[in-house]
């Protein structure tokens, strides 16, 4: 039996949430669930990573799987077909695990919860089984993405390799990038580093040198938290860091005259930037040092 209408409305309501919170959304705004015939229905499953929509009516098959940011390094293996999940126990036949295979076998769309920092979770959907691996107690789960008009958007799969394989690259950097940020900002205090605003909403993790693809594991001693102003500005060279952690801004920005804005960025010229919370999170030396030559150079 398929279930269409939960995971309309389940998908629905994530980009209500999307639109309040951005791409990241909190734990404490999932937990409220979502509005279904007049119920209140759960998105996901904290406890066991793979969902369903509790009662029989709303079909056999999972809505929802997750993965904390500890668990998706050891877990979550990904491939450029997408993203092998693990079973829930060792049991191929357990309840969690027939719920992934019904996903599969009557191919509904579901919801994958990547967490990018502590409470808080990436929605990626929709989101198919493409594939059940019970010898291996592992599905394969692949991205299919939203199409139609605003008010009659329905999920379909990626028919197409080269499009899929392309879908999957952006999501595994967007997922990299989000949990880059939520290490990196809360280092920093959720703050700044240049100017300390506190506003999580206009804040970014900048790489201090430019990220390896796929290099696994954020590092958070390559990482800054500017606000969105500094972000730019430290990309285009208009703002560098040196090894000493002092703020510098270019010849340029500091020689013009242009209104109040600009008088409160030069204010942070000569200061130094807010150190983060462990030593171990410092931005590495030699990283700052290659990335200040260029800024230097910029000039
Ligand atoms: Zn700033």
């Amino acid at each position: 039996m398929r279930d269409d209408d939960v995971r309309s409305a389940c998908f629905a309501a994530l980009e209500v949430l999307q639109a309040k919170w951005g791409p990241d959304v909190p734990y404490a705004a999932l937990a409220e669930g979502f509005n279904f015939r007049g119920r209140r229905i759960p998105f996901l499953n904290r406890a066991y990573g793979i969902y369903r929509a509790a009662d029989a009516q709303r079909g056999p098959a999972a809505l929802s799987v997750n993965s904390s940011p500890k668990q998706i390094r050891y877990q979550d293996e990904q491939t450029p077909d997408g993203v092998l999940y693990r079973y829930q126990g060792d049991d191929p036949e357990n309840h969690f695990n027939r719920w992934l295979r019904s996903a599969h076998l009557l191919d509904v769309p579901i919801v994958y919860f990547v967490g990018t920092r502590p409470n808080w979770y990436r929605p990626i959907y929709p989101t198919y089984v493409e594939r059940d691996e019970p010898g291996e107690l592992r599905v394969l789960l692949a991205f299919g993405k939203m199409r139609g008009a605003y008010d009659e958007r329905e999920p379909v799969h990626i028919p197409d390799e080269i499009e899929r394989r392309y879908v999957v690259r952006e999501v595994k950097q967007r997922i990299h990038q989000a949990q880059f940020r939520g290490a990196v900002l809360p280092a920093y205090s959720d703050r700044c580093a240049i100017c300390r605003l506190r506003e999580v909403r206009l804040l970014d993790a900048a790489h201090i040198v430019g990220d390896a693809e796929d290099s696994g594991e954020p590092v958070v001693s390559n990482g800054l938290s500017p606000c969105s102003i500094h972000h730019r500005a430290f990309d285009q060279d208009l703002v560098g860091v040196a090894p000493d952690l002092r703020v510098h801004l270019s010849r340029r920005l500091l020689d013009d005259d242009d209104g109040p804005m600009l008088d409160v960025l030069k204010r942070f010229h000569g200061s130094t930037i807010e150190e983060p919370t462990r030593r171990l999170w410092r931005p590495d030396p030699d990283g700052l040092e290659k990335r200040f030559a260029r800024f230097q150079s910029a000039r």
